[in-house]
């Protein structure tokens, strides 16, 4: 695997290969990897020959400092990760590389209804900053490919919208969500829980479980204020949100039915620690 943390040393290590050309697939990360992470990097290999990950902790997407200054690190880990997993390339740049002219004055991406709904409200600037360095680094890496988790919905629906929106030719490709045995999503932010926060944080999956169960036996608004008393039954602190949503809009289904395309979406907070998950519904298994 090569390591590069310029934008030259990058260009040059991927000189074989015609800009958005489909040899070549990304994986853009915030690092402290997990094996979520990992399957987007098997999913790559699968389409391309040319694996690109980064990990760059994005500054201008943190709406909380402190969350900011607390995102686990664990390079040398990582690496060996990547490196095991078939990576060819990993990209490691500093925040002015990426931003030569500072953080301050970046372009406003427009994402209409997406900034006002769920992680939109409750992180506002959020998806303006992940537009910022994803946009960045498409136009840095240049990839035919870019794989997303589908752990974070929201945010593959705002960069499905900014691919439209700067017509960069890359095609997006949805990884499912990877999970703990216990039905936890894996996140990095997990390694910030405590043994028993650990076990408690497996509710928020079986939370969505349960809703998936019902959906839609009752209206949205009665299964949104039960699961919420779960998740704090459960020992959350907080719930941000646990909505029923249009799966292709995500504007907020007010009644139940069926036939409309739904996924629960749901942010709570755990000993300090904001998780999110997700359940597109009536697709279970039984
Ligand atoms: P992050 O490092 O959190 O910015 O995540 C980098 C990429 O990995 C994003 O596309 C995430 O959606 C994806 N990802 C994070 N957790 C998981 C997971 N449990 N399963 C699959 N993909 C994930």
């Amino acid at each position: 695997m090569t390591i590069v943390h310029s934008l030259q040393a990058l260009r040059k290590a991927l000189s074989g290969a015609p800009a958005h050309h489909p040899s070549v697939a990304f994986v853009p990360t915030m690092g402290a990897l997990h094996h979520g992470h990992i399957s987007l990097v098997a999913a790559s290999r699968q389409l391309s020959p040319t694996v690109v990950v980064s990990i760059f902790v994005n500054p201008t997407q943190f709406n909380d400092p402190a969350d900011f200054a607390r995102y686990p690190k664990s390079l040398e880990q990582d690496i060996d990760m990547l490196e095991a997993a078939g990576t060819h390339l990993l990209f490691l740049p500093e925040v002015a590389t990426l931003y030569p002219q500072g953080t301050q004055h970046l372009p406003a991406y427009p994402l209409g209804r997406l900034e006002e709904l769920l992680e939109g409200v409750h992180r506002p600037g959020h998806f303006q900053g992940v537009c910022q360095v994803v946009h960045r680094l498409l136009e840095a890496v240049q990839p035919g490919q870019l794989l997303l988790g589908a752990k974070d919905y929201q945010q593959c629906m705002v960069i499905r919208q900014l691919l439209q929106h700067t017509t960069l030719p890359t095609q997006l490709h949805i990884v499912p969500t990877m999970r703990e045995a216990d039905g936890l999503a894996m996140s990095s932010r997990n390694r910030r829980l405590s043994a028993d926060g650990r076990r408690q944080a497996a509710s928020i999956y079986r939370t969505l479980r349960w809703f998936d169960s019902q959906w839609p036996h009752q209206p949205p608004a009665v299964l949104e204020a039960e699961a919420s008393r779960q998740l704090l039954a459960a020992g959350f602190d907080s719930v941000d949100y646990i909505s029923i949503s249009h799966a292709h809009t995500l504007e907020p289904l007010l009644q139940a039915d069926a036939n409309e395309p739904a996924v629960v979406l749901a942010a709570a907070f755990l000993e300090g620690v904001r998780l999110i998950d997700n359940l597109p519904l009536g697709q279970q298994p039984a």
